[in-house]
């Protein structure tokens, strides 16, 4: 019997392992498929605090693990497959293996998507991604483009306007979907250029590895052409890891796992954190503040359950 288990391992999975260790609980972090999470793919993060010259993600990633292990927190990669609550214990299937625990912190992320385009995963961090939030600051005065029609695709083209020297909005479809008040203030920005009924069909990078240009491809005519851009954002959602909790844990519509109260479950004993229930935010610090949330109500369940 375990007495916390964290699913994930990144920025709210360790922030969760590192306050856990320290109030002497030994958690066990399952880190799944991509040990690290998100910002173990990215290169340079400039907006986490205490680093004022930026730092690499995979290192930030690395000196919270050493950081949660050097207090006790133990690893396995294992995945978690099947969740379910059993009276005041948990008990979930990871790799083939059924393991009980009294808390349980699911901290499992979620994934951008993209376009499944060749080089997609080499290019990311190197003038692909999918946060203008993160990564925005990085192209000044050059020309970047947003691939999307919803409103998070409008909020990041506004956004880009402070940086670029030019944002093309790439849309498969003839109008945006974002809410009306979004798409007039898109329209309407000096900078932006929207590019209606068009899909990407090849990234281009230069001989460094970075991104220099996209092929475009008309759906409409079939027309393809070059188009110049330093960066591509793609922002047509994101997918949140919670198929191993679907019908178990209370989630939207859309799969984020919803909160009865800040970081608690509807199910005693399991804490969300992260990207796994933010649909909002979606940042390192934020990920981070939760899992540090999350595991302090773990403690207090956990004291609340011996003085039963
Ligand atoms: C390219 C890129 C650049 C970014 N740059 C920045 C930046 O500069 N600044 C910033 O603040 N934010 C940035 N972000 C966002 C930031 O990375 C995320 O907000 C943050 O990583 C969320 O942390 P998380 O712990 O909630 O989830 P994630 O980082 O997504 O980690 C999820 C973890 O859960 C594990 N997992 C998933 N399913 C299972 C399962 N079934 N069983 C076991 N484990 C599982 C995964 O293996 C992973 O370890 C960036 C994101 C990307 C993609």
């Amino acid at each position: 019997m375990e007495k916390v288990i964290i699913v994930g391992s990144g920025c709210a999975g360790l922030t969760a392992a590192i306050y856990a260790a320290r109030a002497n609980l030994s958690p066990l972090v399952l880190e799944g498929r991509q040990p690290g999470g998100q910002l173990s793919t990215t290169t340079l993060v400039e907006n986490f605090p205490g680093f004022p010259d930026g730092i690499d993600g995979p290192q930030l990633i690395m000196n919270m693990h050493a950081q949660a292990e050097k207090f006790g927190a133990r690893f396995s990669y294992a995945e978690v497959e099947a969740f379910e609550p059993n009276g005041d214990t948990v008990r979930i299937k990871a790799d083939d293996e059924w393991l009980e625990t009294r808390a349980l912190i699911v901290a499992s992320g979620a994934s951008a998507r993209y376009l499944g385009l060749e080089n997609e995963e080499k290019l990311i961090g190197h003038g692909l991604t999918s946060c203008a939030t993160c990564d925005g600051a990085f192209y000044r005065n050059v020309p970047v483009c947003v691939v999307g029609g919803g409103d998070s695709a409008a909020e990041e083209a506004l956004f880009l306007t402070r940086f670029a020297s030019k944002v093309y909005l790439i849309h498969r479809r003839d109008k945006l979907r974002a809410s009306k008040i979004m798409a007039d203030r898109v329209l309407a920005h000096e900078k932006i250029e929207p590019i209606w009924n068009t899909v990407i069909t090849q990234y281009i990078p230069d001989e460094k590895g970075e991104m220099s240009a996209v092929k475009l491809r008309n759906v409409n005519t079939h027309e393809e052409r070059l188009l110049d851009v330093a960066c591509v954002f793609v922002a047509i959602g994101h997918d949140p890891n919670t198929k191993a909790f679907a019908g178990k844990l209370e989630t939207d519509p859309d799969g984020y796992l919803l909160a009865k109260h800040l970081v608690e479950s509807k199910h005693p004993g399991v804490f969300i954190a992260g990207d796994v229930a933010d649909r909002v935010y979606k940042q390192a610090i934020t990920a981070a503040g939760s899992g540090c949330a999350a595991a302090i109500e773990a403690e207090r369940y956990l004291s609340s359950l011996e003085l039963k």
